[in-house]
């Protein structure tokens, strides 16, 4: 399926590796120019030149902390103009409810929540005045059903999707949608960081925690990076336009619900 949007310029934020790379890959091997970030230089570098060398687009790679002003300003510098917008940033940490107090929450809400809330402010005008956008939030899984360990995620994220849910609607009419993907778990370094946690505690080995793992899955394995970069290339593509304000879950089932 030709996506449409060889030739336009993307934002994936905290795109280094993992799913934010996952879904930069997947634009670039549309034909998209893509803006990538981290926070770290080395992996950004890699990526900005296997980028470049594997789908001849144009890779823009901007180190910065992205949930600080100062990085957003940097990163907004070369990209107000975007078509497309990925946000992304690192999860917060898992503990349980006595640990997290006041200024937990205000980081986990500054990284998850306001700071897609400010990118999407920053870069709704020009795409509003353009008359198309696409912009898709890596938001979790723990916005449907919570993790209890990820408390700071479950609580940001969900507001971030209240925010979505209402953002979306009223700038639909001008060609821009909003959407937010849910990752169920995924083979990336955050999930290898969950598990190698998830097997302290119990004692066990890595390996044994991922096994344990996979069997609440109903596809019996992790997701992929590439899988989830295939879906985020969907919604940012032409044949997407009539999605608006939707939460879509990629976890291989492993939520039971019917609907
Ligand atoms: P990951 O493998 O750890 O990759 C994170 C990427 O984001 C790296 O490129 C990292 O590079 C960059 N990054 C992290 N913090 C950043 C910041 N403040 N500013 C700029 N770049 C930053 O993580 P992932 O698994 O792809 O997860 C992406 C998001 O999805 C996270 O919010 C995570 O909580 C959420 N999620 C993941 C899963 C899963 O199973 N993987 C499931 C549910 C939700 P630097 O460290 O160099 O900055």
């Amino acid at each position: 399926m030709n996506m449409g949007i060889k030739g336009k310029w993307a934002l994936v934020c905290a795109s280094s590796k993992g799913l934010g790379r996952g879904c930069a890959e997947a634009l670039a091997a549309e034909g998209v120019n893509v803006i990538i970030n981290a926070r770290g230089e080395q992996a950004l570098l890699a990526t900005e030149q296997y980028l470049k060398e594997t789908y001849q687009v144009e890779v823009i790679a901007i180190a910065a902390d992205i949930t600080t002003e100062s990085g957003q300003e940097k990163v907004l510098a070369v990209a107000d103009k975007v078509d497309i917008l990925v946000t992304n940033a690192g999860g917060p940490p898992p503990g349980i409810w006595s640990d997290w107090d006041r200024d937990d929450f205000i980081a986990a809400i500054d990284a998850n929540m306001l700071t897609p809330i400010a990118l999407m402010k920053a870069i709704l005008p020009a795409m509003i005045a353009k008359g198309w956008g696409r912009i898709v939030n890596i938001t979790s899984v723990s916005v449907k059903s919570p993790i209890a360990v990820l408390g700071l995620s479950n609580s940001a994220r969900a507001g971030l999707t209240g925010y979505v849910a209402g953002t979306a609607r009223q700038v639909a009419k001008h060609g821009v949608t909003i959407n937010n993907l849910q990752p169920g778990i995924h083979a990336t370094d955050r999930a290898t960081a969950l598990d190698t946690g998830a097997a302290k505690l119990q004692s066990i080995s890595l390996d044994e925690a991922q096994q344990q793992r996979c069997e609440t899955i109903p596809v019996g394995r992790y997701g992929t990076a590439a899988e989830f970069g295939a879906s985020c290339a969907f919604l940012c593509s032409e044949h997407a336009g009539f999605i608006v304000g939707q939460n879509i879950l990629l976890d291989g089932g492993a939520v039971n619900s019917t609907m």
